[in-house]
């Protein structure tokens, strides 16, 4: 059976196609610049890439029928009904979605009212979601939010030491992000630990955004990102944690409103803000390795706030079974796990740098280590395409 799992962005939509439940890609894609007339799709299928550019791209609707198109003119399918469900990613589903759901139109009424929480993606979402309804209308669309993992979490966990009716009347507290991957690579933790029980687990998600999960026994205990993907570690050109009182210094030294610090914090800080160099890590990395100190800071000062969160898990969780990294960098940079395991030592988590320099979905924790160190390539599409077949009751 094929399953289509989608992400939209405000401009752009990226979608797979999976063969379930064999969970294998038969095709990928993205649509750029969609709003444009310089928008450009590309499409990889059988170890090929074809690459449109300069298209009219006006909404969404246009970028789902390209995209449907291309794949009957690619003979990835040969009709519509091949397709036999859409998963969407959803960022913010708030306190409403303790699971993904069904779309139908409450749904769509549900998650737009959750705009403000999430005001970049939520309308894009919604406006891919209403793409694909309208162009496949009887087939099942499955919202699969990225907050949904981590309403497991307890109070104390989730909530802010701020006025409670922050959280009564606006909905303040945390709700963290990137769910379905920590749920994704937590379930294959579990998996290599024998199906163990009360499994103990830290999940380093670790790409241009980056956050860190407790899992116990399968649940988010925990989790690093807040109200917005803006708390936690700092990342690409977010600047994680700060103190709050930063925006007041700002607005008097330099006019800035709350608006600008702001976009400051999430554009220009991070690995960028700090080098100066670049967001990207391999620039990052490069710069470090030819003495540039700011970009070397940059990556200290992100490996520290890592270990920060793990050594403050590890005791929430009551010890350790396994760390796992995954992302871009985390599945990618082996100069960012060891300089995270380093630091952790103490904790008996003892990385093997001879494994850590090979690459790949690989085991890196010396056999002396008490806690096993994996990195895991993490999958998405994977999760949602689950999801939609879980609640979609296809007969077998
Ligand atoms: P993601 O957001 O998960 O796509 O991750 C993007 C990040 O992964 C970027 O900062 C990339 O520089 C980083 N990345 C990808 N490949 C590598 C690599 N081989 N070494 C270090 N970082 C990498």
């Amino acid at each position: 059976m094929k399953i289509m799992s989608v992400n939209a962005g405000s401009s752009s939509l990226k979608f797979q196609l999976l063969r379930m439940p064999e969970e294998l890609e038969i095709a990928s894609g993205i649509v750029e610049r969609i709003g444009n007339n310089n928008a450009e799709f590309t499409l990889k299928f059988n170890g090929e890439k074809f690459v449109s550019k300069d298209l009219v791209i006006l909404d969404h609707s246009v970028a789902v029928d390209l995209v449907i198109n291309s794949l009957i003119e690619h003979k990835v399918i040969e009709t519509l009904d091949e397709i036999q469900g859409v998963g969407h990613r959803v960022v913010q589903g708030g306190e409403l979605f303790k699971d993904s759901v069904i779309i139908d139109d409450e749904v769509v009424l549900k998650i737009a009212s959750l705009n403000d929480l999430a005001p970049l993606h939520n309308p894009a979402h919604i406006i891919g979601i209403n793409a694909f309804r309208k162009i496949l209308p009887n087939v099942v669309q499955v919202a699969v939010f990225d907050t949904t993992f981590h309403q497991t979490m307890p109070a104390e966990n989730y909530l802010y030491a701020v006025p409670y009716e922050w959280y009564e009347k606006h909905g303040v507290r945390k709700y963290g992000a990137h769910g379905t991957s920590h749920q994704y690579v937590s379930q294959e933790a579990i998996k290599r630990l024998g199906n163990k029980e009360n499994s103990k687990i830290i999940v380093c998600h670790i790409g241009n955004g980056a956050s860190i999960t407790a899992v116990l026994d399968g649940k988010s205990v925990d989790t690093s990102m807040g109200l917005t993907p803006l708390e936690g570690i700092p990342m690409g050109t977010r600047s994680g944690n700060i103190d709050p009182s930063i925006f007041q210094l700002m607005n008097k030294k330099e006019g800035y409103s709350l608006e600008k610090t702001l976009n400051e914090l999430n554009k220009s800080s991070g690995y960028l803000g700090v080098s100066g160099v670049s967001h990207d890590s391999r620039d990052i990395i490069a710069a470090a390795e030819q003495g540039n100190k700011r970009a070397q800071l940059a990556l200290d000062i992100q490996s520290k706030r890592i270990a920060d969160y793990i050594a403050s898990y590890y005791v929430l969780l009551g010890g350790l079974d396994a760390l796992v990294f995954t992302a871009g960098i985390g599945e990618n940079s082996k100069e960012l796990r060891l300089n995270v395991c380093k630091r952790l030592e103490v904790l008996g988590i003892e990385i093997d740098e001879e494994k850590n320099n090979s690459r790949g979905d690989k085991e890196i924790s010396k056999d002396t280590s008490k806690v096993k160190i994996w990195v895991i390539p993490t999958n998405e599409e994977v999760m949602i395409a689950r999801d939609v077949i879980r609640l979609g009751n296809f007969k077998k």
